[in-house]
């Protein structure tokens, strides 16, 4: 018989430098099951989606509930749902007051896509500042802002007058103007590496969008949600932006996105006759229905204020192997920063052996990834640590 590995070689399309290939049945909490029984521990939470785990019970019972009462009914906006107005409501309530009006998709690029689109609408102009290391997806927009030049190439012409800036350089912060649309940044950097900018810096960028009237947009498509150790990334900062975008861990295992704004700003995306922005799938109440589910329980278990703890715990238990030089470390959000890119490839491979999975980053070749769920035990953290530990030992000999 065809195995599943080999129909997936063949008719599955893999994109990754480095594909796995592995194949999982089941997953609960924070482990993964392969169909031969095989247990792994996931430091990845598939991309930082699964914050809560596997098939949290509370969402998983949400997720049935909707579907039984209807899954689709009309394009986005057209009727009123509950799920999605429950959501938004719980969004605004735990955003400050001028985050007020969500606009839901369906991924992380589609609300860049949104986003940058609304400050186009609302400013009326069309120069777009982003910065260096960054990544927002993959459709055309969003790849206009991927802060690597060369992996752009490809695919040319994308959007005109784009400006690329330094992330963490107050200097080029001079270079958004009364021309410029929109600033869009992830306030922390993921594929980056875990970069964290200055206090300094992303409060001088706040002073500047509001100087020059360029919207300021956050990307927390992987950083929201809890996963610094606040509830949103731009908690650290003491700042707010204009438009904040959201997606992956949002569903708690389900697809939905969003770009939030002040009401009035959203509002520019009525005006007729022009066309504003319009949705199918976007704000699915299945999908709304496991997002608010997530968001209660983390809310309701106060998940967040252990996420800081949690993470120093894995830097201690990590530190004293001599294959580690180095940590970036917010939250459950760790670089773990080895000697090469060939090093980082081999203990990843061990640990795969072991059962302990973890990724690289898309912009930083020298550190492996540790974004556990965030409800992960002092007990898991201990014995996923041990895993690595033993994986790294094995690339040290
Ligand atoms: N922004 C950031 C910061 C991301 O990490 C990602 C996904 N890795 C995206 C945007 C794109 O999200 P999606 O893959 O859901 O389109």
């Amino acid at each position: 018989m065809i195995s599943n590995r080999q129909l997936f070689l063949q008719h599955v399309a893999t994109t990754s430098d480095y594909p796995i290939s592995l194949e999982i049945e089941r997953a609960e909490g924070i482990y993964m099951y392969s169909p031969e029984g095989k247990r792994y521990i996931d430091l990845v939470s598939g991309v930082s989606v699964s914050n809560l785990g596997h098939g949290h019970p509370k969402v998983r019972q949400a997720v049935k509930d909707q579907v039984d009462k209807y899954m689709h009914l009309m394009v986005y906006g057209e009727f009123i749902e509950t799920p999605q107005v429950k959501l938004a409501k719980l969004l605004a309530d735990n955003l400050p007051e001028k985050l007020n009006s969500v606009y839901f998709v369906n991924s992380g690029s589609e609300a860049n896509e949104g986003a940058i689109k609304l400050a186009k609408r609302y400013t009326g102009r069309s120069e777009i500042v982003h910065f260096k290391n960054a990544y927002h997806g993959s459709t055309h927009g969003a790849l206009s802002v991927l802060g690597d030049e060369e992996m752009k190439n490809a695919f040319r012409p994308l959007l005109p007058d784009i400006r690329i800036i330094e992330f963490g350089n107050v200097i080029d912060l001079e270079q958004i103007t009364e021309r410029t649309a929109c600033v869009v940044l992830e306030p922390i950097q993921s594929e980056g590496g875990m970069i964290i900018p200055s206090k300094e810096f992303i409060q001088t960028l706040r002073a500047r969008c509001t100087e020059t009237g360029a919207l300021l947009i956050f990307d927390e498509v992987q950083m929201g949600f809890g996963r610094t150790g606040k509830l949103f990334a731009f908690e650290h900062f003491n700042v707010v932006p204009d438009i904040l975008t959201l997606a992956k861990a949002m569903g708690a295992g389900m697809p939905i996105g969003a770009f939030i704004a002040e009401k009035s700003i959203l509002d520019s995306f009525k005006s007729n006759p022009m066309l504003g922005h319009i949705t199918t799938f976007g704000g699915h109440p299945v999908s709304c229905a496991a997002a608010l589910a997530g968001l209660e329980v983390l809310l309701e278990e106060n998940i967040v204020a252990d996420v800081q703890r949690k993470g120093e715990l894995f830097v201690d238990l990590l530190k004293d192997h001599p294959m580690v030089k180095g940590f970036r470390q917010l939250g459950l959000f760790i670089a773990v920063i080895v000697e090469s890119k060939e090093i980082m490839l081999e203990i990843m491979k061990e640990a795969y052996e072991i059962g302990v999975v973890m990724d690289a980053f898309l912009f930083c070749d020298d550190a492996y990834r540790i974004a556990p769920p965030l409800n992960i035990t002092d007990e898991e953290i201990h014995k996923a640590s041990e895993m690595l530990i033993q994986a790294m030992d094995k690339v040290n000999k």
